[in-house]
């Protein structure tokens, strides 16, 4: 079944094609459809010859099976020209013969769905790429954190879909009724596809261990950072299921919106920010695991930004950074102050919260800052979570064969 939100974007396309009576070429390289009606004006569509000689759909230019491209690509003419066009509406294709003698053929709506117009090609983006992000504020945490159901979302596409999506969108939600065993965020992870592994295994358990190596397997408070930002390839998403809640007043999680944090500082505090952006930081790991020695590093800002502005991945740990700083001796003073100015944006915004048992916690490892408060560990008086991690690639797939499959 299609998603309505597809079965309109199809309708509207297949209503444009009936409408789409005239087809020439412009520029000598591109093609033009046009609506008869004036009106419609702004439906006006372009379409680059040397894309659609790219793709075309013929069984030698395409393999259906695979929907991939199978040009010889070392012959491609990228000056290819159409020479000439024929609308069969009928059929709701488009006819093109080009320049390098092949022949080609397009679907009417296909070609609809995949305008050059930069409003369609957003929303295209936003319906199969990923999903827009919302940033919050800490005081906004419990509009934004949904609940969901831990049995629907193990046995329901539906549930399951809403839960990845609101985790996409706001970078955490919450899951509750898990039963107390210590198997929940494998088959969680399984649900959506494998669980990621690090140097710490697959599970880790979150609780006081004596003679620990890392700074998390303490009961002292745990400041706001992300998990192993010293891994170029690092996790995307932290489950944390919780078994057993301390009876202490402590052990609470705290949870900020990094990317929140980011974007008000690059509004009220400009320098701070482009510092942040650009000073690259060694973040380390030294320890060892099960037997096995490590010894991680990974060089980058704080506050990372793809081509477009948009935030990619937020660095942030006080135990994990290295020792060795590599930038130039006057950039160490600046750094620090604007590195404190965003610790201290981000602990002022950190929303606190206790996890019961059969809660399971998820959220954005690449966005969000997580910390703990400190608690007393005794025997009467225990903590003890179960974490795993999934990855954004599997994640986002998993939720568009969902939405495919609606
Ligand atoms: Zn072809």
């Amino acid at each position: 079944m299609l998603s309505l939100r597809r079965r309109l974007w199809q309708a509207a396309a297949a209503s444009l094609s009936r409408r789409c009576l005239s087809v020439r070429i412009i520029n000598e390289r591109n093609i033009e459809l046009q609506p008869a009606a004036a009106a419609a004006a702004e439906e006006r569509l372009i379409f680059p010859g040397v894309w659609l000689r790219d793709n075309c759909q013929c069984a030698k230019c395409f393999h259906a099976n695979s929907q991939s491209r199978q040009h010889d690509w070392d012959k491609f003419d990228t000056q290819v020209r159409p020479l000439q066009l024929q609308l069969n509406a009928e059929q709701q294709q488009l006819q093109v013969r080009w320049s390098d003698e092949h022949e080609s053929s397009y679907g009417l709506s296909w070609l609809r769905e995949r305008s050059f117009e930069p409003q369609a090609q957003r929303e295209y983006l936003q319906r199969d790429y990923r999903p827009a992000m919302r940033l919050w504020a800490g005081a906004q945490f419990e509009q934004v954190a949904q609940r969901f159901d831990y049995a629907r979302v193990m046995s329901e596409d539906a549930a399951l879909q809403q839960w990845l999506q609101a985790l996409a969108v706001y970078g955490v939600a919450l899951l509750h009724g898990a039963p107390l065993d210590a198997g929940v965020v494998r088959r969680l992870a399984e649900r959506v596809g494998f669980i990621r592994r690090t140097s710490y295994g697959e599970e880790f358990v979150v609780q006081a261990k004596p003679g620990a190596q890392n700074y998390a397997y303490l009961s002292t408070p745990l400041p706001l950072h992300t998990d192993l930002p010293y891994y170029e390839y690092k996790p995307s998403v932290n489950i944390l299921h919780c078994v057993v809640q301390t009876a202490s007043s402590g052990g609470s999680n705290l949870l900020v919106d990094a990317f929140h944090i980011a974007e008000r500082l690059r509004q009220e505090q400009r320098e701070h920010f482009e510092r942040l952006c650009s000073i690259a930081v060694n973040w380390n790991d030294i320890g060892s695991e099960a037997g096995q020695q490590f010894h991680n590093i990974w060089r980058q800002p704080v506050i990372c930004r793809d081509a477009d502005g948009a935030y990619t991945r937020i660095n942030h740990s006080v135990p994990q950074r290295d020792s060795h700083f590599t930038v130039p001796l006057e950039q160490v003073q600046p750094w620090y102050e604007s590195y404190a100015k965003f610790v201290r944006l981000a602990r002022q915004d950190a929303h606190s919260f206790k996890l019961q048992p059969g809660d399971v916690l998820s959220f954005n490892n690449l966005r969000l800052l997580h910390g703990r408060t400190g608690y007393d560990d005794t025997e009467q008086n225990s903590r003890y979570i179960v974490g795993a991690y999934m990855d954004w690639d599997i994640i986002y797939s998993r939720l568009r064969v969902l939405k495919r499959q609606q």
